[in-house]
C-alpha cells in the first residue's frame, strides 16, 4: 500500500522526480539531498512501511541485498574506500522521514563524516540484566 502524505511513496513510485541509481519493482534508490558524504543513498520500497518493525522480513531482506547492489555501484563508480549501511527507527534514533529506508554511505579517507556512538561501559551484572530482561530469564 501507499500512504497518500508520504513523501518517499511519492518518490519511490516516479511520482516525483529524484536522482535514480538503480531501480527493481520492488525499491528505488535515490541520492539522498542532504548527503552524509559524495553518493549517499537511500534504499526506498515502493510500498509503504513506517519502519524496521512493520515491514516484512522478507521484504527487509531484499532491501539489504538492494543496499548491497547499490553500494558496490556507488563505490566502483565513485572511488570509496568504505562503506556505511544506516537504518534509523523512531525519532529519538533519528528516524525523520516515516518510510523504512536504508541508509548506504560511502565513505573515504578523512572524509571528516561523525557516523557512530560513544561506547558505554556496563559491568558484567549489568550486561547479564540487560540479558535476562531481553529473553525473558527469571532470575536465579
Ligand atoms: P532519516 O533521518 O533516517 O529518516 O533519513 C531521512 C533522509 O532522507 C535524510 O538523510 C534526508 O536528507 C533525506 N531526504 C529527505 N527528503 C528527501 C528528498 N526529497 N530527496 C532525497 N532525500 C531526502
Ligand atoms: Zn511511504
Amino acid at each position: 500500500m501507499k500512504k497518500d502524505d508520504c513523501i518517499f511513496c511519492k518518490i519511490a513510485n516516479g511520482e516525483i522526480p529524484s536522482n535514480t541509481i538503480c531501480e527493481d519493482d520492488e525499491f528505488r534508490v535515490i541520492l539522498d539531498n542532504g548527503p552524509a558524504t559524495k553518493g549517499h543513498a537511500l534504499v526506498l520500497p515502493k510500498e509503504h512501511y513506517a519502519d524496521l518493525f512493520e515491514i516484512p522480513e522478507d521484504l527487509a531482506g531484499r532491501a539489504l541485498g538492494m543496499a548491497k547492489k547499490a553500494g558496490e555501484k556507488i563505490r566502483a563508480a565513485l572511488s570509496a574506500d568504505g562503506l556505511n549501511i544506516v537504518q534509523n527507527n523512531g525519532e529519538c534514533a533519528g528516524q525523520t522521514v516515516s518510510h523504512f529506508h536504508i541508509h548506504v554511505i560511502p565513505r573515504y579517507r578523512n572524509d571528516g563524516q561523525l557516523i557512530g556512538w560513544k561506547p558505554g561501559s556496563p559491568s558484567a551484572e549489568e550486561l547479564a540484566e540487560i540479558r535476562k530482561a531481553v529473553n525473558g530469564e527469571a532470575d536465579a
